[in-house]
């Protein structure tokens, strides 16, 4: 029974770069199966896809070579759910500044983000987050972090961060809309898994 529950909850992982260990290891303990997709084969069966934090050109860059660019715009197109954390949420925005000139978005959800946009002086941080939704706050660790610049009108804001070093000016770090959550920052690295859980809850249709 176990297993026909997880395998209910078959959800991908994009495993060119990043952190996907991280997190896999999220997805299992929340009694999920997770795949690692790094061929158009992996995406079968998928309920949901996470897009790891790490480098968003390189990410870019590997899923036109491996072909799951296509994939991708055809989740995104269906309306899967989604969770994209720091470069996954910059893979999912609909506009990047400060990219390079030919790397990708899908516009799974509406967000133009800056990328490694919280300054040169500031390139990692932590702070505590509060998210709605979630009882306690959670810790977050920016890391070249995006920032988002705007978002539209369907997409909800469920957390901010006062920039470090600008007073007052406060900027979106977590965003959803539909079954698409992401975060500027990485709560697979500190264990976190309340995001995957809103994840898992798109997957069921809570
Ligand atoms: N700066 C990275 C990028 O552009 C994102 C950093 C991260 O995922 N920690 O993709």
């Amino acid at each position: 029974m176990a297993d026909r529950r997880s395998r209910a909850r078959r959800v991908g992982v994009l495993g060119l770069q990043g952190d996907v260990s991280e997190h896999t290891a999220v997805l299992a303990g929340l009694g999920a199966e997770p795949v690692v997709v790094r061929r158009p084969a992996d995406v079968a069966g998928l309920k949901a896809l996470v897009l790891p934090g790490g480098e968003s050109t390189t990410m870019s860059f590997l899923l036109a070579s491996s072909g799951l660019d296509a994939e991708l715009e055809k989740m995104v197109a269906d309306g899967l759910p989604m969770l994209g954390t720091c470069a996954g949420m910059i893979l999912l925005s609909t506009k990047v500044l400060d990219g390079r000139p030919d790397q990708r978005c899908f516009g799974a959800i509406d967000v133009r983000v800056r990328r490694n946009g919280f300054g040169r002086q500031v390139r990692s941080f932590e702070t505590d987050l509060e998210v709605k939704g979630l009882d306690e706050p959670m810790h977050a660790v920016f890391i070249r972090a995006p920032v988002v610049e705007e978002t539209g009108p369907a997409v909800e804001v469920l957390a901010e961060v006062e920039v470090p070093g600008q007073p007052g000016t406060r900027r979106p770090v977590v965003c959803a809309s539909g079954p698409v959550i992401v975060s500027s920052f990485h709560p697979e690295l500190e264990g976190d898994s309340r995001l995957h859980e809103l994840l898992l809850r798109e997957v069921e249709g809570d």
